[in-house]
C-alpha cells in the first residue's frame, strides 16, 4: 500500500460526475472508500472501483433510508461476498429518523450477525444521537476477531469513546468534527492509532464547494494542530493506521 491520504468515509456517487471523481482519486492516490446508502448503488460503484488500486467501495443500507427500504436487506446479504467493506450502514437517533429507530435496529443488527458469520468484514457506522445503541449492538453481535467498525463521524462523549476503543472500534475524523469544540474534547482523547480520515463528501464543504476526499489534508493539518504533533508524520501515521486494519481484519477471515 503507498503512503498517500485517507478518505474512509465519503459518498463519490452523489457528485454529479462520480467517474471522474473515482479517476481524481485515483491520480492522487488518495485512499478512498466510497460507501453506498442502498445496496440496489452496489454493482455501479463495485464496477467502477474495481478497476482502480485506491478506491474501494463499501456495500451499505443507509439508517436513514431503512423506513423505506428496509425490504433491501435480502439484496445487501446477497452481494455481500462481493466485498469486504460494509457500509454506510447504523442507527439515527435524530429527530427526523427516531421513527424508524426499532426497525434500524433489526437491521443493524441483522447486518452485525451476518458480518460476523461471514468474517473479515470491516464497517464504516453512522451513529447520530445513537452511540450507546450502537456500541451495545456492536457488543452483542460482532466481537473483534470477526469483523472490525470505523466508527464515522463519532459524536459520542469521551467516555463512549473509550468503551468503543475497548470494543476494538477505529474512529474516522472529518474537518468539520476537528473543528466542533465539543468533539475536539473527545478526539484528543482517543489513541492515534485508531485514527483514520474521512470527508463524508459530499456532505461536508472545502471553502464553497463540495469537499473532494483528497481534501482530507486538511483533517490531517487539524488533527495535527490539536495534538501539537507534526502534520506529515500525523498523515503517515493516519496511512499505517489503516494498513494496521487491514491487516487485522484478514487475520480471523472465516
Ligand atoms: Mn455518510
Amino acid at each position: 500500500m503507498s503512503q498517500g491520504l485517507v478518505d474512509f468515509h465519503c459518498h463519490l456517487d452523489l457528485y454529479p460526475d462520480h467517474p471522474a471523481l473515482v479517476e481524481e482519486c485515483e491520480r492522487l492516490g488518495v485512499h478512498t472508500l466510497t460507501v453506498t446508502t442502498t445496496p440496489k448503488a452496489w454493482p455501479r460503484n463495485h464496477a467502477l472501483a474495481s478497476q482502480t488500486r485506491h478506491v474501494r467501495a463499501a456495500l451499505g443500507l443507509h439508517p436513514q433510508l431503512v423506513a423505506d427500504r428496509s425490504a433491501e436487506v435480502s439484496l445487501w446479504e446477497s452481494y455481500l461476498d462481493e466485498t469486504r467493506y460494509v457500509g454506510e450502514v447504523g442507527l439515527d437517533a435524530g429527530p427526523r429518523f427516531f421513527r424508524s429507530l426499532d426497525q434500524q435496529k433489526q437491521v443493524f443488527d441483522h447486518v452485525l450477525r451476518t458480518c460476523g458469520r461471514r468474517g473479515g468484514k470491516i464497517l464504516t457506522v453512522h451513529s447520530i444521537r445513537a452511540a450507546k445503541g450502537v456500541l451495545d449492538a456492536i457488543e452483542a453481535h460482532l466481537p473483534s476477531s470477526r469483523g472490525r467498525v470505523v466508527l464515522h463521524w463519532f459524536t459520542g462523549s469521551a467516555s463512549e469513546a473509550r468503551r468503543a476503543v475497548d470494543l476494538g472500534c477505529y474512529f474516522s475524523l472529518n474537518a468539520e468534527m476537528l473543528r466542533n469544540e465539543r468533539a475536539k474534547g473527545m478526539i484528543v482523547g482517543l489513541p492515534i492509532e485508531r485514527v483514520l480520515t474521512e470527508t463524508d463528501g459530499p456532505f461536508t464543504r472545502t471553502g464553497d464547494r463540495p469537499a473532494h476526499p483528497a481534501d482530507v489534508a486538511i483533517a490531517i493539518n487539524l488533527l495535527a494542530d490539536l495534538r501539537g504533533s507534526n502534520r506529515e508524520a500525523t498523515g503517515r501515521q493516519v496511512t499505517k493506521n489503516l494498513r494496521t486494519l487491514l491487516m487485522a481484519a484478514d487475520i480471523d477471515p472465516g
